[in-house]
């Protein structure tokens, strides 16, 4: 079990589509000193490769085209993610892409740090904030739900 500082733990979503889960799970291995402190979560198949490849301590949701990209929208509208590193495949057609882009609408409109492929990703865990306090601005879009605060 490894001790976090509650002060400064990120969590985590880490998913990646099939032609693009090998990337993940290198990039994931090459940073699991600095992701283990940290909470993660994953798709399903995803988390569970993490897992068997790296013994993550990972929290895994549903399968992407089960609904696991859902529900880590749903986790950003709630304010219960910090970043996602979400390698989605350039390549390929998904039957969930009216998820995949929900998602990715989700990251944007909460202002979540994302990073798409591996450089950003790199850009990403190096940058000083990773390790550090920093509370993104979220807009406000009041204007789009009058009498909601
Ligand atoms: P998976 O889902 O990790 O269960 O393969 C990824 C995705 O397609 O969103």
């Amino acid at each position: 079990m490894v001790e976090k500082n509650k002060n400064i733990i990120k969590r985590i979503a880490l998913v990646a589509h099939d032609a693009r889960k090998n990337d993940l799970i290198s990039w994931a291995g090459k940073n699991s000193d600095t992701l283990k402190y940290h909470d993660l979560y994953a798709t399903g198949t995803t988390g569970s490769l993490l897992k068997k490849n790296w013994g993550f301590e990972i929290t895994c949701l549903k399968s992407g085209p089960l609904g696991g990209d859902q529900q880590l929208g749903a986790m950003i509208a709630n304010e219960q993610l910090d970043i996602m590193i979400f390698f989605w495949d350039p390549m390929s057609a998904q039957p969930h892409d009216v998820d995949v882009k929900a998602l990715l609408r989700m990251s944007v409109l909460y202002n979540i740090p994302s990073a798409c492929n591996r450089a950003t990703a790199d850009f990403m865990i190096s940058s000083p904030y990773f390790n550090h306090e920093y509370s993104p601005i979220i807009k406000n879009y009041g204007k789009f739900c009058p009498g909601v605060e």
